[in-house]
């Protein structure tokens, strides 16, 4: 064992191609979350109201679970064969359309796997076999399932973000990426500042900016990275939100009214800030000559 992680040590590259092709793989179980996760949930929250207000219980099936239930064809239910079923390979293979019924299949699958193995690929060239790395790539992998399902229900499950910031927390307990003080402020002041703009809002508008999810998940963020890159993450998550807006009305005609989920950017932004943040926050100190 310790040879092993000699062997990964002396080898950044062999380590981040391992981290990768296990990203690939957390990738496909991935896919599997942000399709399977909200109608688990929602199922859940109708049962609850059904025992709650004393109504006759529903009895359609449970949604499929997450881990055991073998993946279907969404169009023609035929099961998937382990060869249709690799990673990446499979989508490029079948190029794109299932081998039953020759619908297409969505891009969602490659993208999220290949996103996620080179995020891992990336850490893993960045911290080598550390437990930082371990950290990073939960923190990563939460990430990346709560903008799927963001993007495709508008839902930031408690389920997923409460264990992120937690996870957080006990991570920089002793050594991790900040001070375990700077941490607890983090977690207070990400969710308190989004908390305050969402009331301001309403209070001027009248409507809703954003939804309750998103508070959370700012203060995951700032219980990871501390309270210190707070305003780094708000700040890059409109910008990147802003640009994203301005070319979906340019070229896909996008309604203006219709609501744009505020997470995908605030995860992107807590992901840069992980990895690039210190640097971006000295060079803009440096350059303000503190
Ligand atoms: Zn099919």
């Amino acid at each position: 064992m310790t040879e092993l992680l000699d062997l990964l040590q002396t080898h950044p590259l062999l380590f981040a191609l391992l981290t990768g092709l296990l990203g690939l793989i957390f990738g496909s179980f991935l896919n599997v979350v942000i399709l399977r996760l909200p109608p688990r949930l929602e199922y859940r929250w109708k049962q609850e109201c059904a025992e709650y207000l004393d109504l006759q219980d529903d009895t359609s099936t449970a949604p499929p679970g997450l881990v055991l239930q073998a993946s279907h064809c969404p169009q023609c239910h035929h099961t998937l064969k382990p060869w249709e079923n690799i990673p990446l390979l499979s989508w490029l293979w079948l190029r794109g359309r299932c081998s039953q019924c020759q619908q297409p299949i969505s891009w969602q699958y490659p993208l999220i796997e290949g996103l996620t193995a080179l995020a891992l690929g990336w850490l893993g060239w960045q911290y080598g076999p550390t437990i930082s790395f371990l950290a990073a790539s939960l923190f990563t992998l939460i990430l990346i399932a709560l903008t799927g399902i963001d993007v495709r229900t508008q839902l930031l499950p408690d389920q997923l973000t409460l264990p992120l910031l937690w996870a957080g927390l006990l991570f920089n307990l002793q050594n991790g990426f900040v001070p375990l003080d700077q941490a607890v402020i983090g977690a207070a002041a990400g969710y308190l500042s989004l908390w305050s703009v969402y009331w301001l809002f309403k209070l001027a508008t009248g409507k809703e900016g954003m939804g309750y999810g998103d508070f959370k998940l700012l203060a995951a963020l700032g219980a990871w990275l501390g309270w210190q890159m707070l305003p780094l993450i708000i700040l890059l998550s409109a910008v990147l939100g802003l640009i994203f807006a301005l070319l979906m009305m340019l070229f896909l005609r996008h309604d203006r009214r219709q609501p744009i989920p505020f997470g995908p950017y605030l995860a992107a932004a807590g992901w840069i800030a992980l990895n690039w943040g210190s640097l971006i926050v000295d060079r803009y100190l440096q350059a303000l000559g503190v």
